[in-house]
């Protein structure tokens, strides 16, 4: 056997997953081995938003996010058509912005210098569990592994090669950057969704995300954060569609996006626009075979806001140790692993996200969106705080 482990993928899943199979099997270490088919730092589109819950898990991992390059949000505004609430955490950010390239370089880096064995520039093309392994084709030959982690992300070859049929929920994500004031002299005028609220550019640390495409069917929001890119101020806007209401007509999502854009100064055909999917967790959703485990997106996100760093890191702690007692035990069939994923915190966070994501999307009308973002704000914070947020902490 080439291997103990081979992890595919080096993302914020794959690397979390390393760097507590190092921490809590040192003796696994040595046989470990993490492929990554691109090269670092690798472009990733990611609006780069990281919650309390992925700070407490790198803090737990001994890394020091303060290393990376980022800027902070104070506060996060939830809106619907120019009037929400707004959310700040008492004493600290309410987010830190990143940018992926830079972030899972970093984390690379950290998992490299406590002796994990990374490879770049390999991609893996096949799956094949057996009884006594995984054997996995890549571009440059076979390896075989007595365990193998999916950590390749949404389209992952893990995935598709162990659950050829199973159903996918995918959502459709468009990302663009731009500088962080508009124009001085926009060439679009401001769209009838309403004035510009007053200060809006004076309040640099603010990450907004605003529900109001959810009436034209589309279930997801547009977002707009703060970011730098080399230094420089800049914001990341996007859109993001859980893909639920998909049933209906709905416009083209560039086109809400272009129309949220128009209204604070910025024309979207002067901007590089990207799209990516997210897999988004469904309690239906598979996650292992004998000797193979999914985590990270592979597994599936967050599907209220397509939230999935914190996740991912989330999905390598309890893989970890999943992992960790396979061996003890020296029996490979991860039958228990879903099971632990979904009585854990953080499957307790991904069902109760499903559940309001399924509350919160169909239930598109206008007067509803109003009444949850504008004047049920104690009961929506009491729900992010408790379901939402906070279950880093608790996960083992
Ligand atoms: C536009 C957009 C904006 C987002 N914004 C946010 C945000 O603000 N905050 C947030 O928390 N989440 C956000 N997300 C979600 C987040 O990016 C993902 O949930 C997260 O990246 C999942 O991590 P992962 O490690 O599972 O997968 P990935 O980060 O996708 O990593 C997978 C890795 O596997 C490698 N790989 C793939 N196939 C192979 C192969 N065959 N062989 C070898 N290697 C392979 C890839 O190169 C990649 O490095 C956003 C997603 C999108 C699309």
């Amino acid at each position: 056997m080439d291997y103990d482990v081979i992890i595919i993928g080096g993302g914020p899943s794959g690397l979390s997953t390393a760097l507590h199979l190092q921490r809590i099997a040192p003796q696994l270490s040595p046989r470990i081995l993490l492929l990554e088919k691109e090269h670092y730092p690798r472009p990733k589109l990611c609006a780069g938003g990281l919650t309390l819950d992925a700070e407490i898990l790198l803090e737990r991992l001994d890394l020091n996010l303060d290393e990376v390059p980022h800027v902070f949000a104070d506060d996060i505004h939830f809106d619907f058509e120019s009037k929400g609430l707004t959310v700040r955490i008492p004493k600290r950010h309410a987010l830190r912005v990143i940018r992926r390239a830079e972030f899972d370089h970093w984390l690379a880096q950290k998992a490299e210098g406590r002796g994990l064995e990374i490879r770049e520039g390999i991609t893996v093309r096949n799956v094949i569990p057996d009884t006594d392994g995984v054997a996995i084709e890549t571009g440059q030959g076979q390896l075989r592994a007595q365990v193998v982690v999916g950590a390749d992300g949404s389209n992952g070859i893990t995935r598709r090669c162990i659950f050829p049929k199973a159903a996918v929920y995918t959502a459709r994500v468009l990302e663009v950057l731009t500088p962080s004031q508009p124009p001085p002299n926009p060439t679009v005028v401001l769209s009838d969704l309403g004035e510009v609220p007053a200060g809006r550019w004076g309040r640099e640390g603010v990450a907004f995300f605003d529900f109001f495409p959810v009436p034209d069917n589309i279930a997801g929001y547009v977002w707009d954060f703060p970011t730098q890119v080399n230094g420089a101020p800049m914001r990341c806007w996007g859109i993001y569609d859980t893909n639920i209401l998909a049933n209906s007509k709905r416009p083209q999502l560039k086109e809400s996006l272009a129309r949220e854009m128009s209204r604070l100064g910025f024309d979207l055909d002067r901007y590089e626009i990207q799209g990516y999917p997210i897999r988004w967790f469904s309690p239906e959703n598979e996650m292992s075979v004998p000797r193979v485990l999914l985590v990270g997106d592979a597994a599936g996100a967050d599907p209220i806001f397509g939230e999935g760093i914190s996740i991912a890191l989330g999905y390598g702690t309890i893989a970890a140790r999943e992992i960790s007692e396979s061996f003890r035990r020296r029996e490979f069939s991860f039958g228990g692993y879903r099971l632990r994923v979904l009585r854990s915190a953080l499957g307790q966070t991904l069902i109760a996200r499903w559940i309001i994501a399924f509350l919160i999307y169909p239930l598109k009308w206008r007067w509803f969106q109003i009444l949850l973002w504008r004047f049920l704000k104690p009961i929506v914070i009491l729900f992010a705080w408790l379901f939402v947020l906070n279950w880093g902490k608790r996960i083992r």
